[in-house]
């Protein structure tokens, strides 16, 4: 601390530590119905949950059906093939993300399981075009395994 650092506070007038540094953030999150999930990506797969009631489809995958409230649902291997059809190149980051290389997040739509997937797209932002047949497929990062949509040609 540097009492350089102490300003007043604007309504109160008590002093407060102002200062700029970088944060490393530790979070945890519940995933124990979605674990499933994690398994997959460690077995080279991409899961996605299904209603038992309804058949409605879930990726990310849900451990309950918005549709109709059902919590019983099932996991499934969804055809990971299909095409981009919108993306966008991200060149202003969120701070977490501003040590990246601009890059590209797209959806794809994977038609045989009526799915709809955002990610990273896995290429050169100047190769990608609208309606490209793609793969949505896993991707190893520093911080672990996650998902991406690849090309496909
Ligand atoms: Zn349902």
């Amino acid at each position: 601390m540097n009492l350089s650092n102490i300003i007043k506070d604007k309504k109160t007038g008590d002093p407060i530590l102002h200062d700029l540094r970088e944060l490393r953030l530790k979070y945890e999150l519940p995933v124990g119905r979605v674990s499933r999930f994690f398994q997959g990506l460690e077995e080279g797969k991409i899961l996605a949950t299904r209603c038992r009631k309804c058949g409605a489809r879930y990726f990310p995958p849900q451990s309950w059906c918005s549709e109709c409230g059902s919590q019983e649902v099932e996991w499934f291997e969804p055809d990971p093939h299909g095409y981009l059809s919108t993306f966008t190149v991200i060149n202003v980051k969120p701070k977490s993300f501003n040590t990246f290389k601009d890059y590209v997040v797209g959806i794809a739509e994977l038609p045989k399981d009526e799915l709809k997937v955002l990610a990273w797209v896995m290429e050169e932002p100047s190769k990608i075009r609208v309606g490209a047949k793609v793969r949505v497929g896993v991707v190893k990062r520093e911080d672990g395994l996650s998902y991406g949509i690849f090309p496909e040609d």
